[in-house]
């Protein structure tokens, strides 16, 4: 429950312009934005120093922002493209305003970033000339934001975990109540507080609740420190629940990831085989769309359509490419097998099924052009289900196979924010001194995920928190 300012149980209260809760992107972002419009800043961080950075350090940080056409990539991205594509991959269910703010904001934060002396590296990644990624990754970003934030007078404290929201007689808030090393303080900011704390992924009870059953056993990718508690405080204090709460971010790892901050296994090469169950039997179109289209869903189908485990099967002619090593970091070797049925026997799947499935798929692959780099149309034709795209025979010894398994990145349910990124309470009116930015804001993904979103998104409304909370300080 909110506390009330200066009410028992706090060892020592400290004032500042802002507040600024979590030190990934958001958090960051909002802090140096803040620090930039003159504001006295702290910002407080759950982790010790060395796990300082939440789920951006263990990411490649993508980051999906519209730009010209350059040397890089012949084709321009307009924001009205990256608005369209990102109302199309949720079902048209995100927030169109949020989604509009996110798309027309991502180029000049991204020059922003670059102001710190971000460096990214040339080109774009494969199939998706909308993204980039920076040189050094998630980790390189944080440590270099959390450089500059120490380098303009942000003050920064570690292994302090923010537990409750400081609300004064007005509903306005005023601070926020945390544990830290010594104990219990009061962190007051004129100005407000900004959440940037991340989902509830890290959070097993929280998980179950909201996602189900299945989700206590789910590898988590990324820091064990998001465990909902900025989600949880801020309605305690009144604000609305938004976005869907019963969903959540993925990828389809390598089964044999570790179960807690595993960072990058995931597989993006599945599109150039096919993926089948414990059975051998194929279960989804792996070449429905672009694999930034498809990695979230085809992970939660692995989880419920097949049990939590399934194998992605190639052959010499998916695995010589230059594309499939660039689409995977192993975590240990491919299985293999000179024939299916050996294959079959290596990964324990029955060896009939397992050559019933590669046969008939070979005889359903029509003739045309295989290009990685578009919606080919080269499909199969007569099986359930379909490969709509990039269907080639497996037919060239030895044969690989690597297990898959689905795990968790970050939830989709959060809270109700506006473009001004304040909280939203159930009424529908903003909380005056409470601001959201990065995973904690609901209604931006639904069912399924557009790659490269969430460390812009982090960016985006970090930035207009820490801008939006230095102005309510000083004025201006
Ligand atoms: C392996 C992996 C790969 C990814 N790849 C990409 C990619 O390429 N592109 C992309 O866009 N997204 C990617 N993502 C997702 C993306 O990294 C995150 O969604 C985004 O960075 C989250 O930023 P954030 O600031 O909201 O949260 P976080 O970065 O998680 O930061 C939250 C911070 O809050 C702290 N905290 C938590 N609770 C408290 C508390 N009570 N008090 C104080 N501090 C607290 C945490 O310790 C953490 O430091 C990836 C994620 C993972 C795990």
């Amino acid at each position: 429950m909110p506390v009330a300012p200066g009410s028992p149980g706090a060892l020592e209260s400290y004032t500042f312009d802002v507040v600024v809760v979590g030190g990934g992107i958001a958090g960051l972002a909002a802090a140096l934005a803040a620090r930039e419009h003159g504001a006295e800043v702290i910002l407080a961080e759950k982790a010790p120093r060395e796990h300082r950075g939440g789920n951006t350090r263990f990411a490649d940080a993508q980051m999906r922002f519209p730009h010209e056409a350059d040397e890089y990539c012949p084709r321009s991205y307009t924001a009205e493209e990256m608005e369209a594509d990102l109302m199309r991959i949720s079902g048209g269910r995100a927030n169109r305003d949020l989604v509009r703010t996110l798309c027309q904001r991502a180029a000049e934060t991204v020059e922003w970033l670059t102001s710190f002396g971000l460096e990214w590296e040339p080109g774009y990644p494969h199939t998706a000339g909308y993204r980039r990624s920076p040189k050094a990754g998630g980790q390189g970003l944080v440590d270099l934001l959390y450089r500059q934030l120490e380098g303009r007078g942000g003050v920064i404290v570690y292994r302090t975990a923010a537990q409750e929201l400081v609300v004064d007689e007005r509903r306005v808030v005023r601070g926020v109540r945390c544990v830290g090393p010594e104990g219990v303080v009061d962190l007051l900011g004129r100005g407000g507080v900004v959440l940037a704390c991340g989902g509830f992924q890290a959070n097993t009870a929280m998980r179950v609740a909201y996602l189900g059953r299945f989700a206590d056993s789910l590898i988590l990718r990324g820091s064990r420190y998001d465990t909902g508690e900025g989600i949880l405080m801020a309605l305690a204090a009144g604000a609305q629940p938004a976005g869907q709460w019963g969903d959540y971010h993925s990828a389809v790892l390598d089964a044999r990831s570790p179960k807690v901050e595993c960072g990058v296994t995931a597989l993006y090469n599945y599109q150039m085989g096919i993926i089948v169950d414990r059975e051998g039997r194929r279960f989804l179109d792996e070449g429905e769309d672009f694999r930034d289209h498809t990695y979230v869903k085809f992970s939660k189908a692995i989880i419920e359509r097949a049990g939590g485990l399934a194998w992605c099967i190639f052959d010499q002619r998916a695995f010589q490419r230059e594309e499939f090593a660039r689409a995977w970091r192993p975590v240990g070797p491919p299985y293999t097998g000179n024939t299916v049925r050996e294959l079959a026997e290596a990964i324990g799947v029955p060896a009939a099924n397992l050559e019933a499935t590669i046969a008939s798929f070979n005889a359903a692959v029509q003739p045309g052009e295989y290009d990685l780099d578009k919606l080919d149309g080269k499909r199969t034709e007569g099986i359930v289900p379909p490969k709509s795209n990039w269907a080639m025979p497996l037919d060239q010894p030895p044969y690989l196979a690597i297990p898959v398994t689905g795990g968790i990145t970050f939830t989709f349910g959060g809270l109700k924010c506006d473009t001004r990124a304040r909280v939203i309470d159930t009424r529908g009116e903003p909380m005056e001194g409470l601001y959201a930015a990065g995973e904690l804001m609901g209604e931006f993904f639904y069912d399924n995920y557009p790659g490269a979103t969430s460390v812009i998104r982090g960016a985006v409304f970090g930035r207009i928190a820490g801008e939006e909370a230095a102005r309510r300080a000083l004025g201006g």
